[in-house]
């Protein structure tokens, strides 16, 4: 398995399962359970051990449904993001968030817990002091944050008493805005590490070159996508694919040889 290391010297596969749609969309939807639950007992099947959720993901069924699948398996071997909403970034409220998530995934800690969204109205330092808590008390091991820009990154950066570990954005092979705002940058010399959502979205997989490269190196328009983002340094992402077929496509995207010259005509895409 392919993985990145955090500043802090841990692993995290360099694709892992992104949740949203898992459950329902905003509401719950559990006429989809057994669904969903196969999904994800086929996803670790495939060999997926990063799972990305959130607790508005149908509000709070993503996070439940994970939490009953995963309850077979290692958990020393899983590795689960979940995120707090802009709504819960008070002191009290990152604390409650936290509380919740850990009951619906039925776990005592979380691997990475995000700021989903930044707050207008909630100064940054009340919720990092919470979050600061919430790795000591071991209910989280890292704290990232996620569509942050270069001057929240800046302010998290000081704020965090232990390395930021990622910095969770909207990134793919058309859509650039990260990059065009100097946030990929940031996190790169920074040792943060970018997880990248949408990563197959915004029209990717009916690219002319995106499908182009593929037919020459044998692989999927959403392989040669994913493996352009996973070969950038300090880069993850997180395909969501409630489908076997395409949830063991997206993996092993991270086995793709792409050449230099590919690289360059996919990096001027955007
Ligand atoms: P993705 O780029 O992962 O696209 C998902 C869609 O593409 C689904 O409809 C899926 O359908 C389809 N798909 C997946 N793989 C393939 C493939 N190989 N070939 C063809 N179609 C494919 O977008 P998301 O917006 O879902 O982003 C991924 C994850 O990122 C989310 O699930 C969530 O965890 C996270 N996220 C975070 C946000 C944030 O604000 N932090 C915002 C948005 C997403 P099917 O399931 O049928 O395969």
């Amino acid at each position: 398995m392919t993985t990145k290391h955090f500043a802090d010297g841990a692993a995290v596969p360099a694709i892992g399962l992104g949740m949203f749609d898992y459950g329902g969309k905003m509401e719950a939807d559990p006429s989809r359970d057994e669904t969903d639950l196969a999904a994800i007992h086929n996803a670790v099947k495939a060999g997926y051990r990063h799972f990305d959720t959130a607790e508005v993901y149908s509000a709070g069924h993503s996070e439940e449904l994970l939490g009953q699948a995963l309850q077979q398996y290692d958990r020393s071997e899983l590795f689960i993001t979940t995120k707090v909403s802009p709504k819960h970034l008070r002191y009290d409220d990152v604390l409650a968030a936290c509380d919740r998530s850990l009951k619906r995934l039925q776990t005592d800690y979380i691997d990475m817990y995000l700021i989903h969204w930044p707050s207008e109205e909630i100064p940054l330092d009340e919720s990092f002091r919470a979050l600061n808590e919430l790795v000591d008390k071991g209910k989280i091991k890292r704290i990232g944050v996620s569509n942050f820009d270069v001057p929240l990154l800046e302010k998290s950066v000081k704020l965090c008493e232990t390395p930021l570990a990622s910095n969770q954005v909207h990134y793919n092979v058309l859509y650039r805005k990260p990059q065009e705002n100097g946030a990929i940058q940031f996190c790169q010399e920074h040792d943060i590490l970018i997880t990248a959502y949408s990563p197959v979205k915004d029209g990717v997989l009916n690219n002319a070159t995106v499908k182009e490269i593929a037919n020459n190196v044998g692989a999927s328009p959403a392989q040669v996508a994913l493996q352009w983002l996973v070969q950038q340094s300090h880069v993850i992402t997180i395909p969501k694919s409630g489908n076997a077929e395409r949830q063991q496509e997206n993996l092993a995207a991270a086995e793709v040889q792409l050449s230099d010259n590919d690289v360059q005509r996919l990096d001027v895409l955007g």
